[in-house]
């Protein structure tokens, strides 16, 4: 869409593209509302997860390197974001995750989505505020607000909290799977996410359950192609690592997926409507591109903190995870303490 077409100007547009996106902290990081004569705050990750696994005093490394406190992980956001639309949301995924993961399983799509959707968003918003440099002003924050834009449709999706967007009953922006995991009795042992910052991707483990989305795909990991390790993840109570493990893969797949969607927007009186075009399009080629052993050892290294030679020798590849026909369990023991 050309920056010259200016929805904002269309009768009926409820969203204005490039205008509701707030890229600093004095908008609602939602609905892009003046927030100068009252904000609330928003936590990143909802007050209900920070009591119920213990992390009020634990603390995040953010991209400059500096620690904070999950408690300070708050984004500026107006009371009718905050108090009915994301509340809404929390209450029910809150309730879903403390019943486990069929609960959680058995939540609306985009219920899901936008709860995962809003932390991965909240995170790189939160950035934005944030000197990379505290001592040096002018190397500028964290977060650049152009960087953030880039994440527009992202920002456009997240609408739908709102009941503003809407995309076709039969489709849907993210491919989303819920795992069973096992649960160390140390409350904070029992918490962990993984994001990537330049695509869109978030993976969390709370209690039993754990929820990994790829969160633009459209369904495609979900649907267009079957991977293995996830395949024998779903089989699993998947141990801390494992869950590491099956969030690296996944996030190595998100980096795989070659189409950009076409989408397009219609006005109604209340909402903007998307509809998707196929994903493959007219093209042949497949969605995804070659898994790339080496490339994948890199992510897997990354995301699980052990060294890349210990996991990868040119050949094969370290994995906790069966794919059916070989017991790959054996390489590398699994303990409580290991968390
Ligand atoms: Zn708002």
């Amino acid at each position: 869409m050309s920056s010259d077409y200016d929805l904002g100007s269309m009768p009926g547009f409820i969203y204005q593209w490039g205008h509701d996106q707030a890229l600093t902290h004095d908008r609602c990081f939602l609905c892009g509302a003046d927030l100068t004569r009252g904000r609330t705050d928003e936590h990143v990750f909802p007050q209900w997860l920070l009591r119920r696994f213990d992390l009020w005093n634990e603390k995040i490394t953010l991209l400059n390197g500096t620690l904070m406190p999950y408690a300070q992980m708050r984004i500026p956001c107006c009371s009718s974001c905050n108090n009915e639309h994301l509340s809404r949301i929390e209450q029910a995924v809150g309730d879903a995750f403390a019943e486990g993961p069929d609960a959680v399983a058995a939540l609306d799509a985009t219920t899901l989505f936008l709860w995962m959707g809003k932390i991965y968003y909240g995170l790189m918003f939160r950035e934005l505020s944030l000197l990379v440099d505290r001592r040096d002003a002018q190397a500028g924050t964290i977060m650049t607000p152009e960087f953030l834009a880039s994440f527009k449709t992202h920002h456009l999706l997240m609408q739908a909290a709102r009941g503003v967007v809407r995309w076709q009953p039969d489709q849907h922006p993210a491919s989303i799977f819920v795992f069973r995991t096992q649960e160390p009795t140390h409350p904070r042992g029992r918490f962990d996410y993984v994001d990537i910052i330049n695509f869109p991707f978030f993976a969390v483990r709370a209690g039993a359950t754990a929820v990994v989305a790829v969160l633009q795909d459209w369904g495609a990991l979900a649907e267009a192609v079957t991977v293995p390790g996830l395949e024998a993840a779903k089989q699993l109570d998947l141990h801390p690592q494992q869950f590491r493990e099956t969030a690296a893969l996944a996030a190595y797949m998100t980096t795989l997926f070659n189409r950009v969607p076409k989408h397009l927007m219609h006005a109604a009186e209340d909402h903007v409507g998307i509809l998707t075009l196929p994903i493959a399009g007219l093209s042949a080629k497949p969605v995804f591109d070659p898994f790339d052993l080496s490339h994948y050892a890199q992510v897997l290294s990354f995301v699980t903190g052990r060294p890349l030679e210990e996991l990868y020798d040119g050949r094969n590849i370290v994995t906790l995870l069966r794919d059916g026909t070989t017991d790959f369990c054996g390489v590398m023991s699994l303990r409580d303490d290991d968390v």
